[in-house]
């Protein structure tokens, strides 16, 4: 059946569906992995600033759990949706597997725009969002993170109305936390840390010996904005940058951390003096060599999708790239690092943050970013050599080493009862 236009759930499962065609999974299973486990949607009431009474829908999809607790971040953002949720819980379970935790797929979201909500009233959604949901998460059931429109300070209040609810502290219901409350060095910055990793790998299979490239990074959120950071420090050239409000360019260079400091203070990109604003669309159509989408899903479709002139595309976002839009960067030869191992980074300091909780024996940034290293250029590689050995691009031989592992892992579990 063919992918309904940008519905992002239905990408998805044409998606997997390919992939486990190509596997050959019986028809079975096929349906088994197709399903998430359990959908949860709740009304989440909270009495505004001012006075009134509001009511906020929101949603917690686990996909799998076959291969332990379910694992995924929690967005707050106006769009929203259960289907998107649900898209998003899949890939969680595929990234999970792929980079190898022993986590199986969830998300969670709330449709609201945190950028018009005081801190008192996210607090009251977070809150009242948690309690909705409470008895479906936990440390060893579910455990959320951040995600758009989420951070360190959403968690703490996840963490608190969950110990407040169990009469102690339960600091492993959330990673992402602050590092006060038991968070993890180097948990802020490493999804994006986790995909320049990804892109040095990919600069080395391609034999490019040098850091004098550029890039363009379409989003200013955390991902977008610390892998520019990053990437500027490692000498590479940063000459777009775009988020909601504008796309700035220059090419001779951006310095991101000025960027940040101009955005800090206006709370927009539009102004800032020492660049060019474009449309944002444009950032896409850049000459450039590396592109990081790293906002929302959908983004490179097959209407700009001709236009990419960067020869890598590491994917920071969750399914920033439509199937149409794929099939034209192929046929364009761009190498490809799909999301799930691209922003895989994030998900695997949860995952050290929930370890280093569960021993009590915390790490040092250097020993958490040496590890996230590991695991980045293993998955890396193992995903380059089946990709080679298949003869399949990046995100299929992602998606089938993915894949593989959780139909094997539900099939020695077997079905319950
Ligand atoms: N929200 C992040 C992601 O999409 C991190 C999830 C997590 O740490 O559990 O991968």
């Amino acid at each position: 059946m063919a992918a309904e236009k940008n519905n992002v759930w239905e990408m998805t499962l044409s998606r997997l569906d390919a992939t486990m065609d190509l596997l050959k999974i019986k028809p079975g299973m096929q349906k088994y992995l197709r399903q998430p486990r359990k959908t949860l949607e709740v009304s989440v009431p909270i009495k505004t600033d001012s006075g009134s009474i509001e009511i906020f829908k929101g949603y917690r999809v686990q996909h799998n759990t076959n291969r332990g607790p379910a694992k995924g971040g929690i967005r707050y953002h106006p769009d929203v949706n259960l289907d998107e949720i649900k898209a998003l819980a899949m890939l969680m379970t595929w990234k999970c597997s792929l980079v190898g935790l022993p986590f199986g797929g969830a998300k969670g979201g709330v449709i609201a725009d945190p950028t018009k909500l005081s801190a008192n009233e996210l607090e009251h959604i977070t809150r009242r969002y948690t309690f909705e949901i409470i008895d479906a998460i936990g440390p060893d059931k579910d455990i959320p993170a951040p995600d758009v429109g989420t951070n360190a300070q959403v968690m703490a209040w996840i963490l608190d109305t969950y110990s407040m609810d169990k009469g102690h502290s339960v600091p492993g219901v959330v990673t992402g936390k602050p590092i006060s409350l038991g968070g993890s060095q180097g948990r802020e910055d490493a999804t994006s840390r986790g995909c320049v990793y990804t892109i040095l790998s990919t600069l080395k299979v391609m034999g490019i010996d040098s850091t004098d490239l550029s890039v363009a990074v379409q989003g200013f959120g955390n991902v977008g904005g610390n892998a520019a950071k990053i990437l500027y420090d490692l000498g590479f050239k940063i000459i777009a940058i775009s988020d909601v409000s504008a796309c700035l360019y220059n090419k001779k260079g951006l310095n991101p951390f000025d960027i940040e400091d101009y955005f800090k203070k206006n709370k927009t990109l539009c102004g800032y003096s020492s660049a060019e604003e474009l449309p944002r669309e444009e950032i896409f159509g850049l000459e450039c060599d590396i592109l990081v989408p790293a906002a929302l899903e959908n983004q490179i479709t097959e209407k700009n999708a001709g236009g990419i002139k960067a020869k890598i595309v590491a994917e920071g976002a969750n399914a920033p790239t439509t199937p149409e839009a794929d099939k034209i960067l192929k046929q364009n030869s761009i190498f490809v690092i799909p999301d799930v191992l691209a922003n895989a980074g994030g998900v695997t300091v949860s995952y050290f943050e929930w370890v280093q909780g569960n021993l009590s024996y915390f790490w040092t940034k250097r020993e958490v970013n040496l590890k996230l290293r590991d695991i980045m250029e293993r998955a890396f590689y193992e995903t380059y050599k089946f990709s080679s050995e298949h003869k399949v691009d990046m995100r299929t031989a992602a998606s089938m080493l993915a894949v593989s592992r959780v139909a094997e892992a539900t099939s020695l579990r077997g079905i319950y009862p």
